[in-house]
């Protein structure tokens, strides 16, 4: 019986030793994961770095940040009690919100006393000889476990910029994802606000209302879109949880497990004046839909894409009063919906401000940031803050920080060099016992849904091996490269493949993160799971033992 059978065997060995399932991270994935293993009557311990639950919702307390997901989809869908309790404040709920709301479902289900806070995971050695991982903390405690199971955040090794000086910087200096916990004052300062993807954008829309003087740095305009988020009344939450059934459904349905639903036309289908009714109204709708809900030709047909460019190019004309400000706004190198899209509420109306300064970084490169402000090629800038929204090693950062190793010590990082490598974003070859919950290469999309489903597929093959006394878990070499093949094949054509971004794995921050590379599925939720329950059917594409 894996895990139970370990762990009395390593009790033996190492009266140290310890537990049947090891979780890191205690965001939405390590949360539920713990919820459900536990049905199992595991022994479990999550180690997170922070110093509570939440992940995402716990690190970045930067102004503005908020759901881009509609918030009554983003909710955890596997308790019915849970559904009927919690009540939603706003359509698109703010960081604090979801960040009581996850603390919520964590003193609910009684999940924090198996969650070890301020417990950073160094490194998951694995044992042949015990069929299990020796788990290292960063202060030296040592564990050991049946089974490790990742839930390390897709967006959660945040980078700070290579730019010389940042030390030497006298003001306030903030990563946006490390946020203080007490507010930042704004009024009468000098600040800056390095990088504009989505959290850039909503830092810059909030700091801008109380700020004494704004300077943005730019390098990288996003196809940013309206958010419209509103409040969400009593009535209105009672509809919502009546619906509940349907949304769910709908979110299985649909490309993202967002409820918006790809248009089965083409753009060309349709007459011109069509095509832009149906855009304004994609814009003047709240979330995603002009991104997951447009039709089905805009990110793979160059001439749908560049219709659906310049319509979003004429809304920034429209908003932006300086007509040089708003094409240096314009995104030149990429088109809608090829980088993740940020929704915006009043972005580009801040540029119309007269305290509010862009400065492109392509043109005046940053040469340092000196002990008074920031230095480009161009001027010398003085600030009181500088804060750096310059986002994370994402996908496979957190996993490069540990070090993961599996068997004859063979490193997680070196193996993924070139890209990940992975049988469904679940298991690795050469990595027994160690199961990912949400890896690189996973079906993505409106996280909760595809978390939820994860952790559940998860739970089932522990439980399958579990029934059978099986103590090694382990996908195939030709499984993940099968898999691997797959994943590339599914993003051919996909205009996003053609654009440098965090979702093609370039990060110029990071060593060894310039060439792009297939991060994730681009097959669609639906198809993913079809993959999944295939593979469920007697797990005959894993090695068990
Ligand atoms: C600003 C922002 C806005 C977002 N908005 C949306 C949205 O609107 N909709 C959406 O679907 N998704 C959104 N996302 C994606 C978001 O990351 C997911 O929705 C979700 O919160 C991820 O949950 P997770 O548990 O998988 O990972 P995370 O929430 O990232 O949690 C991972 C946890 O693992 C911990 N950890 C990592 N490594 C270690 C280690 N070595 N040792 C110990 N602990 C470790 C981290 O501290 C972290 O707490 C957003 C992300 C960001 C950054």
């Amino acid at each position: 019986m894996i895990g139970l059978q370990m762990a009395a065997r390593n009790v033996e060995a190492d009266p140290a030793a310890d537990f049947d399932a090891v979780i890191i991270g205690a965001g939405v994935s390590g949360l539920y994961q713990l919820y459900r293993l536990r049905q199992l009557g595991l022994r479990v311990r999550v180690f997170e770095t922070g110093s509570g639950v939440g992940g995402t919702w716990y690190w970045n307390r930067y102004p503005g940040a908020r759901f881009d997901s509609e918030s009554w989809t983003y909710g955890y869908s596997f308790s019915q009690e849970l559904l009927d309790e919690w009540d939603w404040e706003e359509h698109f709920a703010g960081q604090p919100e979801t960040e009581r709301y996850l603390n919520y479902v964590a003193d609910k289900f009684d999940l924090r006393r198996d969650i070890q806070f301020n417990s950073r995971v160094t490194a998951a050695h694995y044992r042949e000889d015990m069929r299990s991982w020796d788990v290292i903390l960063e202060d030296g405690r040592r564990y050991s476990t049946g089974l490790l199971i990742t839930a390390v955040g897709v967006l959660s090794a945040a980078t700070m910029p290579r730019i010389p000086g940042v030390e030497t910087f006298q003001g306030q200096s903030c990563h946006t994802h490390y946020w203080p916990n007490e507010r930042v004052r704004f009024e009468g300062k000098r600040v800056a606000v390095i990088g504009t993807g989505a959290t850039g954008v909503q830092t810059i829309t909030e700091v801008a209302k109380t700020v004494g003087h704004l300077t943005v740095f730019q390098r990288t305009p996003q196809w940013c879109a309206p958010l419209h988020n509103a409040k969400i009344g009593q009535e209105e939450m009672r509809r919502i949880r009546a619906n509940y059934p349907e949304i769910f459904e709908r979110c299985q349905q649909t490309y993202g497990c967002f409820i918006h639903a790809t248009d089965p036309r083409a753009t060309h289908e349709v007459t011109g004046e069509e095509r832009e009714a149906f855009w304004e109204k994609l814009y003047n709708e709240p979330g995603f839909g002009i991104w997951m809900g447009n039709f089905r030709d805009i990110l793979v047909d160059r001439e749908a894409n560049k219709l659906i460019s310049d319509f979003v190019a004429r809304k920034i004309r429209q908003r932006v009063k300086d007509p040089a400000i708003a094409e240096k706004l314009i995104p030149k190198n990429h088109g809608f919906g090829t980088r993740r899209v940020p929704l915006e509420s009043g972005y580009f109306e801040v540029y119309n401000q007269s305290n509010v300064k862009l400065i492109d970084i392509t043109e005046t490169p940053i040469e340092r940031i000196t002990p008074t402000g920031i230095k480009t090629s161009a001027a010398e800038y003085e600030f009181d803050i500088i804060i750096y929204a310059t986002g994370f090693d994402a996908i496979t950062g957190a996993f490069d920080r540990i070090d993961i190793r599996g068997v004859d010590g063979v490193s997680l990082k070196e193996k993924w060099k070139d890209g990940p490598q992975t049988f469904l974003g679940i298991l690795v070859d050469g990595f027994p016992n160690m199961l990912m919950v949400m890896g690189p290469h996973a079906g993505l999309g409106n996280f909760p849904r595809a978390a939820e489903y994860s952790a559940d597929w998860v739970t089932a093959l522990i439980r399958f091996a579990r029934d059978r006394g099986v103590t090694r878990i382990e996908a195939t070499a030709a499984g993940a490269a099968a898999w691997t093949d797959h994943v590339i094949a599914a993003s051919e054509g996909l205009l996003f493949t053609e654009v440098d971004s965090w979702m093609t794995g370039i990060n110029r921050n990071v060593e060894g993160k310039q060439v792009r590379r297939i991060m994730r599925y681009s097959g669609g939720h639906p198809k993913f799971r079809e993959r999944c329950e295939a593979a469920a059917d007697g797990y005959r594409e894993l090695s068990l033992a």
